[in-house]
């Protein structure tokens, strides 16, 4: 495959994150979590204090952010996210924030940050040139989030937008955070009911927010996977990617 940037973008819960893994492993490709970069920003906001509604302060912050992304701990599981040289312990080093960015807070967090017009301005440069750098190293890129096709690369080479049923998405949700044991706020388990509540208010906000708002790119191809499991998605978009008479490996 030529190093291309192939572009998924859907709600939570619709098997963005997974399959966008597994095309990136197919390929060799680098793989941009957009989703990621908006945790980060929460969390690192959440430590020093600035809360997530003041746009000033989270703008100041993601235009110092640097993200480096590496290999997993584990092949098959999500990659390493750090941060690097925060301002605050640049003596620390890298911070690894992998599963610290994973609890319902910083969902609800980055979901918040990601509202403000200045914060997701002040992340486009980081984001494309974590792209470019791989694009340009012939490796090819996997960028994944809810704005790739429509603003931060409107003119990526594939460019999907991946959904199911809101049903779908919170029970698979559920599933997941069930097996990597993660606790709600409350410090229990979140429940089913409660998972499906906080995903309709992150899917509002996503959809509603007057800049970026989740969106079909209009030249991306729509795939529901509320029947479809992780291995066929995956061999939908490697079919498209590939183009007609290419079937191998
Ligand atoms: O994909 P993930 O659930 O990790 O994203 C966390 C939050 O970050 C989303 O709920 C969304 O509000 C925000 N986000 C965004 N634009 C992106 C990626 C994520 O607004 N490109």
């Amino acid at each position: 495959m030529p190093a291309e940037l192939i572009v998924i973008d859907g709600p939570a819960g619709a098997g963005k994150s997974t399959v966008a893994r597994r095309i990136a492993d197919l390929f060799g490709a680098a793989l941009l979590d957009t989703g990621a970069i908006y945790r980060s920003l929460a969390w690192l906001a959440r430590g020093r204090g600035v809360a997530w509604e003041d746009e000033a302060g989270l703008a100041a912050i993601a235009a110092e952010l640097r993200i480096e992304f590496q290999p997993p701990a584990e092949p098959g599981t999500r990659q390493r996210v750090l941060i690097l040289s925060p301002l605050e312990a640049p003596e620390r080093g890298p911070i690894d924030v992998t599963g610290l960015i994973r609890s319902p807070e910083i969902s609800e967090g980055a979901s918040r940050v990601s509202q403000h017009a200045a914060v997701r301005g002040a992340l486009l440069d980081i984001q494309r040139a974590i792209a470019a750098t791989s694009v340009a190293a012939g490796r090819g890129c996997v960028a994944e989030g809810r704005d790739m096709g429509t603003v931060v690369f409107p003119d990526a080479a594939h460019k999907f937008f991946l959904t199911a049923t809101r049903d779908a998405r919170a029970s698979r949700r559920h599933k997941e955070l069930t097996a990597s044991g993660e606790l709600a706020a409350s410090g229990e388990a979140p429940s089913r009911s409660e998972v499906e509540t906080e995903m309709a208010r992150r899917d509002q906000r996503d959809s509603s927010r007057e800049t970026a708002p989740l969106q079909q790119a209009k030249d991306a191809a729509l795939i529901d996977s509320s029947e479809l499991d992780i291995d066929a998605v995956v061999a939908r978009i490697v079919a498209a990617v590939r183009g007609p008479g290419q079937t191998t490996a």
